[in-house]
């Protein structure tokens, strides 16, 4: 398959990189290029402008200050999961980035490419040949959402594996443009709609992701299921931050929904808790039922509500075995 035309640009900076998105509507970020160009060869993306921003030199970094965990959107996913304060205190960070794709992708693909990749779905991730058997789909730019056959918005699903992993561990993220700056909390990035799932400013650019301090004190995991050990996204994915000492909890879940969720209802039940067989199984039963995905992929919505539980209880389950 081969790429469509592009004008291609390396800007220097992040101003730079923000004024070419600002005077170029169609202009698209590359960094890594392993989510936007297999998109581009199947003609579901089609930048007028490839900005590459790998000459940025700031963006690629790894840094703790004062128990906060800073780290640049170039970073590539091989550097987070090998560097050993991410091993030692955010283990779930480390354990989603080793589970993505293959070896060349973590080497490639960057943290900030991962968070901001885009929706997946079985009619959308297709080339143009296989699509053109039927209208275009909402998220291709035509009218209806074959996977609930409505001219609604796009139900294609969130599937990255780095994002439930940092709902989890509380992080925030910074959004830079030309002319402003803005730090939010990672979770309001994305807007629930397949269509155009994050929640970016004209011009804005990922610049930063941080993990709070009391985050790195917890035990976290990250457990995927999917159909392959190796270069496949995840059929699931739940994530888990435990402080068995403050009995608090935090759950996130990939792949059964527009967007990574936060499983806020399993959090309130476990809250002040501490775990045991019977709160381990109410989570369990509570978590299977925290989304309601549809059949963006060959997995039933009920088969991946299930997956959602077990993986929960595996995470509990590690927690309370280190416990004794
Ligand atoms: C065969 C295959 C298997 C894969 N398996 C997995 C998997 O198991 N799990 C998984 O999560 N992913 C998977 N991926 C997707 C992809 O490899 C990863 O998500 C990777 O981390 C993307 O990072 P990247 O730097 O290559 O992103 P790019 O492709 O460069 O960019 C992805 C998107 O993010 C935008 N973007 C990138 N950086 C920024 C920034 N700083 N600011 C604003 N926008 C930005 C780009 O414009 C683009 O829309 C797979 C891909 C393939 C082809």
């Amino acid at each position: 398959m081969r790429l469509p035309k592009f004008r291609y640009m390396e800007p220097k900076s992040i101003k730079e990189a923000s004024t070419i998105l600002l005077d170029e509507p169609g202009a698209k970020i590359l960094a890594g290029g392993t989510d936007i160009l297999p998109n581009m060869k199947h003609k579901v993306e089609l930048p007028s402008v490839v900005v590459n921003i790998k000459k940025i030199p700031e963006l690629d970094f790894i840094r703790k200050d004062n128990g906060v965990t800073r780290i640049g959107p170039l970073t590539s996913l091989k550097k987070i999961y090998q560097n050993e304060s991410v091993k030692a205190g955010l283990p779930a960070l480390a354990s989603a980035a080793s589970s993505v794709g293959s070896y060349h992708h973590q080497n490639m693909g960057t943290i900030g490419g991962n968070i901001c990749q885009q929706n997946r779905c079985k009619y959308f991730n297709q080339s143009q040949w296989w699509r053109s058997a039927r209208p275009l789909c909402v998220k291709a730019g035509g009218e209806i959402c074959h996977v609930v056959n409505r001219e609604e918005i796009c139900y294609s699903a969130y599937s990255g594996d780095m994002a439930p992993a940092l709902l989890a561990l509380n992080a925030r993220i910074i959004l830079e443009s030309k002319e402003d700056s803005r730090e939010i909390p990672l979770e309001t990035f994305f807007s629930g709609d397949g269509k155009a799932p994050l929640n970016f400013k004209r011009g804005e650019i990922l610049t930063e992701i941080i993990v709070p301090e009391g985050s790195s004190g917890g035990f976290s995991s990250y457990s995927k299921f999917a159909n392959r050990e190796s270069i496949d996204f995840p059929i699931v994915g739940t994530a888990f931050w435990a402080s068995t000492g403050e009995k608090e909890y935090r759950v996130a879940f990939t792949a059964v929904d527009r967007r990574p969720l936060r499983g806020r209802d399993v959090e309130n039940f476990l809250n002040g808790k501490d775990l045991s067989d019977e709160v381990r199984e109410e989570a369990v039963s509570i978590a299977s039922k925290a989304a309601t995905p549809v059949k963006t992929s060959v997995y039933s919505p009920s088969y991946k509500r299930n997956i959602m539980g077990r993986l929960l209880r595996v995470a509990i389950d590690e927690v309370m075995r280190r416990e004794g």
